[in-house]
This record gives C-alpha cells, sequence and structure tokens, in this order.
C-alpha cells in the first residue's frame, strides 16, 4: 500500500470508537465461523435436522462470548419458530388426457423430470379426477398497475398453468413480488384453482431447472395458513417449458401464442384443453426450528426503546442424493448463506466496541430457503414493536471475489436510509447503484421483505459488480457462473480459498450504517408513495404489503 494510500484510509476513518469498532471486522474472523457454519457437520443445516439445531447453538453461543444478552422465549436465545413439513408421496407418472388420448409426464427423476410436485394446502391426501387444466397467463391481479390475469374467469375446481415473472410494471426486466413463484401461488389459491404449475425457463427463474429437480422430493417446510397467506390448493408445482409446450399441443394449443397474448392486458384465461387426475398421500410433522436472536442495547435511556435489526438466515436445503458428478448429497450453503451469519457474527462482536443509543438486534432466522418463515414469524412476532424497529440491514450471500469500487443497494429508493449509505459509502471512496440484477428479483426472495411488509426499512448492500483491478463485466461473470454451478447446489462448498478482503469491506459498511441510523435523532422514513410505506402507517393487516 501506498502512502498516499495510506493517508487516505486514514482520513476516511470516523474517529473514535466507532472506527476502532469498524477495525475489529477481519477476514479471519468471518473465514473461521464460516468454515464452522459450512462445514458438512452441519449436513447442509435443514430446519429441523441436528446439523441445522448445531448451527443455532454455535450462532448462540458465540453472541453470549461477546457479550450479548439474548432476546428469543422466556429468556433464551432461541424464538421457537412452528414449522410444519410436508411430504408428498409423489407420484413417478402424472397423467393428462385430452380426446381420449393420454400423456404422461415425470414428476421424479431430478434433472430428467418434467414437473415437480408438493402439496399446498395442509391436508392428508390430494385427489383429483378429470380435472381441467387452464393457462392464466402471469397469475397476477395487481390492481395499482390496471392488471388481471383472471379478470372475471372461473378457475375454481381447476387447474393453473402460469408463466414465471411479471410484466414490464416498474420498467423491463424488473421483477417484483408478483414475479415471484410463491406469490402466483398465493393468488391462484385466492382464485379457488386446486392446483397450480409454474412453466420454468431459465430466463424468467433465474437459475435452471437442475436447481429445481435436483432436490425435488416432494418434501417442503411451511408455516401454519393464515389469510394472508392461504393454503387451499391441492398441489403446486413446477412444470419444464418442454413440457408445457407438449402439454399445450395435446390440447390443440399454442403454447407460444398463448404467452404472447398474455403479454397485453386484455388477455383472458384460456382453457388447456386436457385434463389431470392425481391421488397423492400427504404426511404432515411439527418440526422443532429457531430464530436465533441477541440484542445489544442502546446507551439512552429514551432511545434504546427502539433498535436497529440485523438478519441473516442460517437454515440451507440439507442433504439429499448425490446429483450426477458430485462427490456428496450435502448442501453446505457456504455462500448462501453460511457467508452471511459468519460475516454478521463478526459485526455484532464489533458492534460491542461502540454500543450506540438505539438498541441493536441479531436475528439469525430459519427457515428463508422455505420461502422466508422465519423471518416472517420475526415480523409477526417482533421482539420489540414492528414500529419501534428503525431499519432492517440483511445479509444473505456475501461478496467472496474482493475489493469492489462500487455498491449495490437492492431496494435503493425506498427509504431515507439510502442516505446513510451513500455517506457511509462515499467515505470508503465507493459509489452507490441499484440492484445490478434487478431481473432476479432479489429484494422479494430475501427476508427483509418479510420486515418491509411490517412496515421495517430494509437496507441490503453488497459490493459489486466492479471489483478492484478486475475487467469490466468480471463482476457479472463471477455472478452468473455462481448461479449456474453452485446456487443451491452442493457444490457450494468452503475451502478457506475465497478473497473475503471485499466482505471485509461490506461488513465495516454494515456495521458503520447500522450505527449511523441507531445514533441519529430520527429513525428513517419510507420514501413517499412506496409500495410499504402504509405498513408503518396503518394499523397491522391494512397495508398494501402486509397482506398480499
Ligand atoms: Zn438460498
Amino acid at each position: 500500500m501506498t502512502l498516499l494510500a495510506l493517508l487516505l484510509l486514514a482520513a476516511a476513518a470516523p474517529a473514535g470508537s466507532e472506527g476502532a469498532a469498524l477495525s475489529r471486522i477481519t477476514a479471519a474472523e468471518i473465514s473461521g465461523h464460516l468454515r464452522f457454519l459450512s462445514d458438512d457437520l452441519l449436513e447442509g443445516r435443514r430446519p429441523g435436522q441436528p446439523g441445522d439445531e448445531l448451527a443455532t447453538k454455535y450462532l448462540a453461543a458465540q453472541m453470549e462470548a461477546f457479550g450479548l444478552k439474548p432476546l428469543g422465549d422466556n429468556g433464551t436465545w432461541f424464538q421457537a419458530v412452528p414449522l410444519i413439513e410436508l411430504r408428498a408421496d409423489v407420484p413417478r407418472d402424472v397423467h393428462f388426457t385430452a380426446g381420449g388420448k393420454d400423456l404422461t409426464l415425470h414428476a421424479l427423476g431430478g434433472n430428467a423430470a418434467d414437473l415437480i410436485f408438493e402439496a399446498n394446502a395442509h391436508i392428508d391426501r390430494a385427489t383429483l379426477k378429470d380435472v381441467p387444466l387452464v393457462f392464466a397467463g402471469y397469475g397476477i391481479t395487481a390492481p395499482e398497475y390496471g392488471w388481471d390475469d383472471y379478470k372475471d374467469a372461473d378457475v375454481k375446481g381447476k387447474v393453473v398453468v402460469v408463466m414465471n415473472f411479471n410484466p414490464p410494471f416498474k420498467g423491463q426486466g424488473v421483477r417484483l413480488w408478483y414475479g415471484r413463484w410463491d406469490y402466483k401461488y398465493i393468488n391462484a389459491s385466492r382464485h379457488g384453482a386446486v392446483g397450480a404449475l409454474v412453466i420454468h425457463t431459465t430466463p424468467s427463474a433465474g437459475y435452471p431447472w437442475q436447481v429445481l429437480a435436483n432436490r425435488a422430493d416432494g418434501s417442503h417446510q411451511d408455516l401454519p395458513p393464515s389469510d394472508a397467506e392461504p393454503r387451499t390448493m391441492q398441489f403446486q408445482g413446477w412444470i419444464t417449458e418442454a413440457a408445457a409446450v407438449r402439454l399445450a399441443q395435446q390440447g390443440q394449443q399454442d403454447l407460444d401464442a398463448l404467452r404472447k397474448a398474455a403479454g397485453s392486458r386484455d388477455f383472458r384465461v384460456q382453457p388447456l384443453g386436457s385434463t389431470l387426475s392425481l391421488d397423492m398421500a400427504i404426511t404432515r410433522n411439527q418440526i422443532r426450528s429457531a430464530n436465533v436472536v441477541g440484542i445489544l442495547p442502546g446507551t439512552d435511556p429514551r432511545l434504546s426503546q427502539e433498535a436497529v435489526i440485523y438478519t441473516a438466515h442460517h437454515d440451507h436445503l440439507g442433504k439429499g442424493t448425490p446429483p450426477p458428478g458430485t462427490t456428496d448429497g450435502i448442501y453446505n450453503g457456504a455462500l448462501d448463506n453460511a457467508s452471511g451469519c459468519a460475516t454478521l457474527l463478526a459485526i455484532a462482536h464489533a458492534a460491542t466496541f461502540a454500543p450506540p443509543k438505539r438498541s441493536v438486534i441479531f436475528a439469525f432466522v430459519t427457515a428463508e430457503e422455505q420461502g422466508l418463515l422465519g423471518s416472517r414469524w420475526l415480523a409477526e412476532h417482533p421482539p420489540i414493536p414492528a414500529e419501534r424497529i428503525a431499519a432492517d440491514i440483511n445479509l444473505d450471500v456475501v461478496n467472496p471475489w474482493g475489493r469492489t469500487t462500487d455498491v449495490g443497494v437492492l431496494g435503493l429508493g425506498k427509504s431515507s436510509a439510502d442516505g446513510v449509505v451513500r455517506k457511509v459509502a462515499a467515505s470508503q471512496g465507493r459509489t452507490v447503484h441499484g440492484d445490478p440484477f434487478p431481473d432476479r428479483g432479489l429484494f422479494y426472495r430475501s427476508d427483509m421483505f418479510s420486515l418491509a411488509r411490517v412496515g421495517v426499512p430494509p437496507v441490503s448492500v453488497k459490493g459489486g459488480p466492479s471489483y478492484v483491478g478486475r475487467p469490466q463485466g468480471w463482476g457479472a461473470e463471477q455472478n452468473v457462473e455462481y448461479e449456474h454451478k453452485r446456487y443451491h447446489q452442493p457444490s457450494d462448498e468452503y475451502h478457506g480459498d475465497w478473497d473475503l478482503s471485499g466482505d471485509v469491506q461490506d461488513a465495516q459498511l454494515q456495521l458503520a450504517v447500522g450505527l449511523g441510523i441507531a445514533n441519529a435523532p430520527q429513525m428513517p422514513k419510507w420514501t413517499p408513495g412506496d409500495e410499504f410505506e402504509k405498513a408503518r402507517t396503518q394499523p397491522r393487516g391494512e397495508a398494501a404489503g402486509g397482506n398480499r
């Protein structure tokens, strides 16, 4: 490092205890936690399995050692989350009939499967006899954008087949909550459908079919159903694009023409011409899992009643049959999200050296991979009232590729917390931009979405994609390679070989932003008109974001 660079660093370092706290964050501390949390011993940290329980005990032990206080149930570090595991006994062959002819598609078989089936309603058996299939376009009802694929169509007792993604409500290629598969199932349930299949394409999903198919075994986890999250269908699932084309052909339909029509707000639900029969037993089990929650009490008698919350999910996918070409079937989830937990532990440790006026809550949440379940439970049962939580700083998949000259902010423009982010990033000599991959819809796939729905403004920052000493485009290449080769696959492992210097940069930013918000006279405010603003100003459940 040159003398000039050293001088610049010294000039950028904040004064006093905050600067000292920031300098406590080291790559070695992050690497140590990361190595343990992503170890094969933890068997992929599936909620309800011993490996994930081990992870939660580790997180609690670390927080205790740092001097934080427990904020879970009954004075413990653990907030129990009542998860239910639904295991559908999926048939290998699923039969579709049209005009007396039979089309058999396969619902099991890893990458070679045509379909993925799971339970939706919490029932003992899914039974469908000659149920008609309809194509429901994007499957979206979005009055604020003047869009309703269902209109007055009666899909009660029918199976809907829908496209992934959403029309360009907020610009070409920008994915909203409406573009997420979980939304599509909820909306199909609301319209009385008995089943829903999302058509998979790699561009519209953001990941290849194998990401879903390799670990599809008919089981998934859920919270008890609620009005906001109805579960009334006999099944939910996915269909490959190739199989959807064949299914449409069987009923004398052209999938491409149907999809083209669905691009218009005048689109109407179309019969697909075939019917489906299904008989599938479902077993349900209560499983034990928990959010791990600690607090660094604030130093100001009044402001300490409010808090900044940090979240990172500790769960991953567990283990399964080893996919072809892999050595084990353990989904270590090193980047996703042992990395976020490890980094958050380092932040929590450092924060104890500069306790701010407001309290700081550290929540390691469960069952993110099952549909943001742990964070939803936390948001609906917050340790302090949601209106007293100033912001949620979420860590999910950190930057393992070195220092950057820029910072990407998911949900940039949503609240005045942006101002704090910009100030800290500038002090690091980094520029700020929005989500570099808006088509992925990461905001709505992250735990901060759960907190935003109860009115807590999000902060999600990550360095990149412009890397120090790397050519333009290199960062985006790394990201695509991760999505295709490691994301949700057993190859997401840690061997001590990542460049965590960029993660340290981000962790310092995340800590400085948290301290900045926790020491500010006022809590951040939502940008007027933001989709979640009402969740903060209106009673629970009435806000648009709160009950969609
Ligand atoms: Zn994940």
